[in-house]
């Protein structure tokens, strides 16, 4: 088996009583993960489970997680994480779509998973802890099996999982990732991120986006590290865990960060034993940056996406300082470029779509040739559907998203950009700039803005902060105030549900 189903009995091979996940109380050693995903991957195997059929997770971290991925490479077939957020007709997509026949799912679920999946091609309902109605218990699944040795031959080029994309900018498609494609991207991060042997990793973004589990949680693994699993995002217990577990490597998504320091014994908190923090998913504001520099902590950023196991482009933390706001330099074994609409390379400074290839790069969207091959250029880059440019030196700065952009006057006004400068003023907590129709200049800016609690800020104010930071056709004419932004599980504000209801104004 060269798949990454291989990895626990490699790792019990090499370090079997070094602890591999932790969750709540339980503390489970490589050679015991082993032992457990071997046994699962029989109960599956006596399921009827074979060769490229699907299995589907829907619940939170939780070791069973890590164990079923672990358990379907060991049998071959693909895992498919599904967003435990998601309501019962969207998941009841997500299962038809991949043709799931076995769903692995919470107690807390159980009835989001039985609506989902009656009528789709799920046969066996597997449920954690006891078993439920019309489901098997996850736990007597795992003591009525043994943990024989499975030799199944699984090749780098199989398919390992099929994962969604967010949705942010419409339906999530099912991006088909290869064990070669999980594994060089853990290389990736290994050889970028200087991981250790003696990691302790929380993971606390949700494992079935793309970051947490293949940034974070499988080259710790891979490496033989720890893994911390959190199964919901609460700031003080973070802050609790990283004190009371000695955690030192996590990634958050940004606003995950700003909710950390937001604390009121953040300044306080013992975070002495972490040594490096990454951030991606979205554009990380400045300040945000600014916020862990100066607390003394390493901050990394990257950036990626789904369809590239994600990752695409690094800072290393000794740049953030010096290459402040950008996303870094291509992963070691992974390439970009950045061209033209005419298809030209941009040079340095040009603004152009943001192009991808390498061995992390998916074969294609699952079932969806079309959508495969308008993504895909004819020399086999990916597009990214971002914007992006260089510097002199090569580093790379995400400008915003392809679909975001929108003209004024003649003029490409890219909303990220208008929205970092929003949120230079003090009282902008969150914001989202998009354009509405203008009937002289086509289009033209519109803000969507969320005050810091208990802030005060009339919007002629908020505008004039921005006027000195920006060119003059950048500027929003027209600026509505909310009490919060629309956003998917990974904390991206879904511009299509503001444009929906703020177009208008
Ligand atoms: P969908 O493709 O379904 O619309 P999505 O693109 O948000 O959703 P993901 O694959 O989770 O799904 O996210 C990838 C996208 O996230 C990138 O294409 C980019 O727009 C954005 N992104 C990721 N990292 C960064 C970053 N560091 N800075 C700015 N944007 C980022
Ligand atoms: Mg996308």
């Amino acid at each position: 088996n060269q798949g990454i189903g291989s990895w626990p009995a490699r790792r019990a091979r090499k370090t079997p009583d070094r602890i591999a996940i932790v969750h709540e109380d339980d503390e489970i050693t490589y050679r015991a993960l082993y032992q457990r995903v071997l046994r699962l991957a029989h109960a599956l195997r006596a399921l009827g489970v074979a060769r490229g059929d699907r299995i589907a997770y829907l619940g939170p971290n939780h070791p069973a997680f890590l164990e079923t991925l672990f358990a379907a490479g060991t049998l071959g077939a693909v895992f498919v994480p599904l967003n435990s957020r998601l309501a019962a007709v969207e998941l009841a997509y997500n299962l038809n779509d991949s043709g799931s026949t076995v769903l692995v799912h919470s107690a807390e679920h159980t009835e989001t998973a039985t609506a989902a999946a009656s009528g789709t091609g799920v046969r066996h309902r597997i449920t954690l802890g006891p078993a439920g109605p019309g489901a098997a218990g996850y736990d007597d699944l795992l003591a009525g099996a043994v943990s024989d040795p499975l030799d199944e031959a699984v090749a780098p080029d199989d398919p390992c999982m099929i994962m969604y994309t967010s949705g942010t900018t419409g339906r999530p498609k099912g991006a088909v990732l290869t064990h070669a494609n999980i594994t060089w991207n853990s290389v990736n991060v290994l050889i970028d991120s200087d991981f250790a042997g003696d990691e302790v990793t929380l993971v606390v973004a949700p494992l079935f986006h793309t970051a947490a589990l293949n940034m974070t949680c499988l080259p710790t693994l891979l490496k033989g590290g720890r893994v911390v699993l959190l199964g919901a995002f609460d700031a003080e217990r973070v802050l609790d865990v990283i004190e009371r577990r000695r955690v030192t490597y996590m990634f958050g998504v940004p606003t995950m960060y700003d909710a950390l320091s937001a604390r009121p014994r953040w300044p306080t908190a013992d975070l002495s034993s972490l040594r490096t923090l990454t951030c991606g998913g979205a554009p990380v504001p400045a300040r945000t940056i600014d916020t862990y520099l100066a607390r003394g902590l390493a901050f990394s950023q990257g950036y990626g996406m789904t369809e590239a196991s994600p990752g695409i482009l690094f800072l290393d933390r000794e740049q953030t300082s010096a290459k402040a706001g950008s996303a870094g330099v291509p992963h070691f074994f992974t390439d970009t470029r950045v061209v033209l609409p005419d298809g030209r390379d941009a040079g340095p400074g040009e603004r152009g779509e943001i192009l991808v290839s390498g061995p992390n790069v998916m074969t294609g969207y699952w079932h969806r040739p079309d959508d495969t091959r308008a993504a895909v250029t004819d020399d086999g880059w990916l597009r990214t559907g971002d914007v992006a440019r260089t510097d002199e030196d090569g580093y790379a700065y995400i400008v915003d998203r392809v679909k975001d952009m929108f003209v004024s006057g003649g003029e490409n006004v890219y909303p990220a950009e208008v929205e970092a400068a929003l949120l230079t003023h003090p009282a902008v907590r969150e914001c989202a700039v998009i354009g509405v129709p203008h009937e002289v200049w086509g289009e033209v800016g519109h803000a969507v803005l969320v005050l810091e609690p208990g802030a005060r800020a009339d919007a002629e104010e908020i505008l004039a902060h921005a006027r000195t930071l920006l060119a003059k056709y950048k500027i929003p004419q027209t600026v509505t105030f909310a009490d919060s932004l629309p956003r998917t599980a990974s904390g991206k504000i879904v511009k299509a549900a503001v444009r929906a209801s703020y177009a208008h104004p």
